[in-house]
């Protein structure tokens, strides 16, 4: 029994010192036993911390070199042939599914449900024979041992991982990952027999997928998956967690297996309380996740009390953990001294939350939080602003925009673009330079104005390329952007940015999310000062660019003291300024990326009209101040799009580019089969991967789009932004569009 636990804990380090030594690793920097020596050294600090501070356990296993779902592929020895075959040592195969080779493809990349985390989808197939390697759980828990810390080894639970693997490329149709249950499960508890003889006494299987909609085969599944792991003979105790939602139908079914103890998420899934009172007396240790594992803010502890008085109504036993991993938010506040102490005082990260964890599971123990513990600082006055408030209230929701007859009709006489017209989705690639002087900037050993010359030489140089390569729409290239929300929220009032808040993206990737705590305000212009340059370059139209209210959201801390709804106007209202700024100095088209609309929906079906309700309302607050004849273009990073295609038309967007190259012009067919009847740009090139496409493909790509949508609305693209490319690759395949879009113009022409 324990009383005190997190699901997970950030593994990057308080300084990114992982993301250094496997990059440093990947360029022969550092060798293998380096980067193994920093791994267990972050991997001892994490478990000391987590001792010291006072939980009565803490897990492991939950350290990674890049990903857990890839750690748990290669846990169960589904290593696809095509790695396998490469004759690399064990760390070099990992990475090898991580990040390809220069002869092969890596895993596939995804969103870790609607988080910005992304793990890499496992490949199986009929014939995969799973295989138990238990070596990377059993060796952690080992040292952590040996530091005195008798751990909980953490595995991804073997439900959620066959339902986010995706069948290999060259299995039957007819295949589902499901199919393996019985065989990765046999495999499982292989794992599970290895620890028990190591001297693990709880093991923690994570089955997120649960909170999300699961069909009744599904739910068997799981049912079935835990009566089977739960009698192998002198097993751990068996911990089963759920993230990021409601576990609800499924809390059920885990409730009738003889499972040890159960993980529920009640920041996102509150109801599951009330589902636990319906089962009382409740068997199971429950472990009641009512510290928010995915935002910043300190925990209301008198509520979190209520929470668990509620579920300790319910269940005999009751321990306090986190929502979900704290794998989502950075690793201490105390790196932020110096953040506004206002703020300050009302923030807990990953170090933080640990002590409101043990500060819950003590009143448990007392009978409640003491209330000086509990009490929360008032938001400053300062934070709110009447007049946005008051804004928002005289404008009403929706779009004010002419029909979109009328505006192809205006922006067509006010653009004459040919057919298939060419542009790009914004930027260009971020050289070193580039790169440099914003270091230097920040650093002060340029001042501002130098920082601009720059800039301004690199867009002049990026105008100077696109005209030399013949595209129809410019862009300036958005080299004063360090990243696409970051960039926005620096200049509005209400977010804060932290020194060193960063969170793993994937792999060695992190991001520094920066924090929406207040009213938001746009004190000048963002972006008019670029975009009017570049085109004072050119004759050539030249695209605005912006990053939509829904992506702003998603890739931020947000304030949970009112309904995301109001706080995605209060974005977009300063969007809707910028907008109409834009206009104001000429810009013809402005496009307002949102490429994160499909990341936010909520796990659960019921929840997605309410969401896309004010997701659409948003972006058409933003974009409906606009003239007819101002394109307005959007853009989305992905083809598919499942549940969002209605929305996508209900943006009411002039054009919107698509990622297509990978699916083969496919998704037009299926927009237009949702009604979307206006401007697409399906990319005809895919930007993630160096190969330079040849421009037969790109015709090819371009041909069967005119066969699918009239070619009078057809864009050509390339997929995403080029800003993680060399122009050594840029070029060419630019050039290669151009010449696509010209060829087939030519036979439409004819
Ligand atoms: N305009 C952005 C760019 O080109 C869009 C990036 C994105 O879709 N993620 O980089
Ligand atoms: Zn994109």
């Amino acid at each position: 029994m324990f009383t005190s636990t997190v699901t997970g804990y950030p593994r990057i380090g308080g300084d990114r010192e992982l993301k250094k030594a496997v990059e440093g690793y990947w360029a022969g920097r550092l060798d293998a036993d380096s980067l193994r020596r920093t791994a267990r050294g972050l991997r001892a600090e994490v478990w000391t911390t987590l001792r010291d501070a006072g939980l009565d356990a803490v897990p492991s296993g939950t350290f990674s070199l890049y990903d857990q779902v890839l750690d748990a592929a290669v846990a169960v020895d589904a290593v696809p042939p095509r790695f396998a075959a490469l004759g690399l040592s064990p760390l070099d195969t990992y990475f090898a599914m991580a990040r390809g080779t220069a002869e092969i493809a890596p895993l596939e990349l995804t969103k870790w449900f609607d988080t910005n985390y992304h793990y890499l989808v496992p490949e199986l197939g009929p014939d995969t024979v799973f295989t138990a390697r238990p070596e990377k759980a059993v060796d952690e828990y080992r040292e952590a041992l040996a530091l005195g810390v008798d751990t909980r080894p953490v595995l991804l639970g073997p439900v959620t991982f066959l339902l986010l693997a995706k069948p290999a490329a060259d299995t039957p149709d007819r295949f589902g990952t499901l199919e393996l249950l019985d065989s990765l499960v046999d495999c499982y508890a292989g794992l599970l027999s290895a620890l028990a003889e190591a001297g693990a006494g709880w093991v923690q299987l994570d089955e997120p997928a649960f909170t999300a909609d699961r069909t009744e085969a599904e739910l068997r599944a799981l049912d079935r998956a835990y009566r089977r792991l739960a009698a192998v003979p002198g097993r751990p105790k068996l911990l089963v967690t759920g993230s990021y939602g409601e576990l609800g139908p499924a809390l059920d079914v885990l409730l009738a297996t003889p499972v040890d103890g159960l993980g529920v998420d009640l920041v996102s899934g509150p109801a599951d309380a009330a589902r636990l009172t319906r089962h009382a007396p409740v068997a199971p240790l429950i472990v009641a996740g009512v510290v928010d594992g995915r935002n910043v803010w300190r925990t209301d502890l008198a509520a979190a009390d209520d929470l668990l008085a509620t579920v300790r109504a319910a269940a005999g036993r009751v321990a306090v953990g986190t929502s979900c991993s704290l794998l989502h938010v950075p690793v201490d506040l105390g790196a932020e001294p110096d953040l506004d102490p206002a703020l300050r005082g009302r923030l807990a990260f990953a170090r933080q939350k640990v002590d409101e964890v043990v500060t819950l599971a003590a009143g448990l123990r007392d009978g409640a939080v003491a209330p000086s513990r509990a009490a929360r600082p008032q938001p400053p006055a300062g934070w709110h602003d009447p007049t946005v408030r008051a804004r928002l209230a005289a404008l009403r929701y929706g779009n004010g925009r002419a029909p979109y007859a009328d505006r192809a009709r205006a922006q067509a006489a006010a653009l004459a673009l040919p057919v298939l017209p060419t542009t790009t989705i914004g930027s260009f690639p971020q050289t070193r330079e580039v790169r440099a002087a914003r270091a230097d900037l920040v650093a002060a050993r340029i001042d501002d104005a130098t920082y601009r010359e720059r800039m301004r030489a690199e867009i002049a140089s990026v105008v100077r390329l696109q005209e030399k390569l013949g595209l129809d729409v410019l862009v300036h290239g958005e080299p004063e952007r360090n990243d696409m929300v970051q960039y926005f929220a620096e200049q509005l009032d209400g977010f804060a940015a932290t020194a060193r808040g960063w969170v793993q993206s994937y792999g060695s990737r992190c991001v520094r999310p920066p924090i929406l705590y207040g009213d938001v305000t746009r004190p000048e212009p963002m972006t008019v000062e670029w975009t009017s340059y570049a085109q004072s370059l050119t004759d050539l139209p030249v695209k605005g660019m912006l990053t939509g209210p829904v992506t702003i959201l998603a890739w931020s801390f947000v304030r949970t003291d009112q309904p995301l709804a109001d706080t995605a106007a209060q974005v977009a209202l300063a969007l809707r300024d910028e907008v109409a700024d834009l206009e104001a100095a000429g810009t013809a088209i402005i496009q307002v990326d949102e490429p994160a609309l499909r990341e936010l929906l909520p796990p659960r079906r019921r929840d997605h009209p309410g969401y896309l309700d004010w997701a659409v309302a948003a972006f058409r607050l933003a974009t409906g101040g606009a003239a007819p004849a101002t394109a307005i273009h959007t853009h989305l990073c992905y083809s598919e799009f499942g549940e969002v295609i209605d929305a996508i038309a209900d943006l009411d967007a002039d054009v919107t580019s698509i990622e297509a190259s990978r699916s083969q012009m496919e998704v037009l067919a299926d927009l237009a089969a949702a009604g979307y009847a206006r401007g697409v740009g399906p990319g005809v090139y895919d930007i993630h991967s160096p190969r330079v496409p040849e421009v037969g493909e790109m015709v090819a790509a371009l041909r069967a789009a005119v066969r699918a949508v009239p070619a009078e609305r057809v864009w050509a693209n390339p997929d995403c932004g080029l800003k993680a490319r060399g122009y050594a690759e840029v070029e060419p395949a630019l050039a290669a569009l151009v010449a696509a879009a010209r060829t087939v113009r030519a036979e439409h022409a004819g």
